[in-house]
């Protein structure tokens, strides 16, 4: 049965037309990343930030390709194919190893109470959203880690601006947060399917880039993760779903539907890549046909970012060694 995006899905009364027409140009010409942009950008991306937001760096592995603000962007560019010439058995070694780092680090976060780390994961139907999840956060204490997975939204969410539902469910102090599809489909699906007009879903890019603002200076690490695959690979994953019994609960007959909008979808993901990669929230684009190799360079990325953060545990209560427990 379709999705109800519904026709209900009005131009909410709470979103008014902008007084000023955004200018939100598609872009021009391309640059496509080569790899040694990709292993330096976030380096760079350091350099730009502004004094006035303390921030910890913000690392991508290599094989991933950093959206740098300001530079145009293509996911053409991107091989959805890479793995870095690694092999399946080693990557998944390495894996583990990052695993064991993640989860070493968010004992820390979470004993330290002071930050946050947010992780947007968006793809195209297949891409492999719920996977990364399984497979980069496997161990850790479920009690540090949220995951926040968004659906179509319900009569309340429609009712209020289209951030608060997102909001809502950021990451506290200590926490690990997991957006599962994130505030960007209310610039991609909402734009591909026309929930909205026009000038409402362009608006949105910038008020996208102040809340992404107000959170990182708010203490939240921003990691945003797009996972790229091609039209091949999804539909190879798409008839695994109907050949294969267990899967058929994942398979959702509106995603072939979907699948006929490839094209628009490219164009909104561009659009929101190129619109929304910040210093303060850089886009990663990970090559994602490859799961194994998905897995380690987001898993990498997460672990080199908590690296970073460098969370501390807190200080002892003085004198701790002397004390004794009572019989
Ligand atoms: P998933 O595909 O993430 O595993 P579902 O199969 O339940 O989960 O699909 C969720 C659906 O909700 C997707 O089709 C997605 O486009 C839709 N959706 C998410 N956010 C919005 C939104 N803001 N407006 C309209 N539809 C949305």
């Amino acid at each position: 049965m379709p999705k109800k995006h519904g026709p209900h899905r009005r131009a909410s009364r709470n979103e008014p037309a902008p007084a000023t027409k955004l200018r939100v140009s598609s872009a021009p010409d391309p640059h496509p990343p080569t790899s040694a942009d990709w292993v330096g950008a976030a380096e760079r991306i350091e350099q730009r930030q502004g004094p006035e937001i303390a921030l910890p760096t913000i690392r991508a592995a290599a094989g991933i390709a950093t959206v740098e603000p300001g530079r145009p962007f293509s996911l053409a560019a991107v091989d959805p194919d890479a793995d870095g010439g690694l092999d399946k058995q080693e990557a998944k070694a390495m894996l583990a190893a990052e695993r064991a780092r993640i989860q070493d680090l968010q004992e820390r976060l979470y004993a330290e109470r002071r930050r946050s780390l947010l992780i947007v994961l968006q793809a195209i139907d297949t891409g492999g959203k719920d996977g990364t999840i399984r497979a980069v956060l496997e161990g850790v204490n479920p009690q540090g880690c949220a995951v926040a997975s968004f659906k179509v939204p319900s009569a309340e969410e429609l009712d209020h601006d289209f951030l608060w539902r997102y909001h809502a469910r950021t990451p506290g102090r200590g926490m690990i947060g997991v957006f599962n599809r994130s505030h960007y489909e209310d610039v991609l699906v909402v734009r591909v399917k026309g929930l909205v007009p026009e000038p409402v879903w362009r608006m949105r890019y910038d008020l996208i880039n102040d809340f992404e603002r107000l959170l990182a200076a708010s203490g939240t690490t921003i990691l945003k993760f797009f996972l790229h695959i091609s039209k091949d690979e999804q539909r190879e994953r798409l008839e695994a779903r109907i050949a294969d019994p267990q899967k058929h609960w994942k398979f959702d007959p509106a995603d072939l539907v979907e699948r006929k909008s490839w094209d628009a979808y490219q164009s909104a993901f561009n659009d929101a890549l190129n619109h929304c990669s910040t210093p303060h929230a850089p886009w990663h684009v990970v090559p994602a046909n490859r799961k194994w190799f998905r897995n380690l360079v987001i898993a990498r990325t997460v672990a080199d970012t908590l690296e970073a953060m460098d969370p501390q545990f807190p200080a002892a209560p003085k004198g701790i060694a002397d004390l004794k427990v009572p019989d």
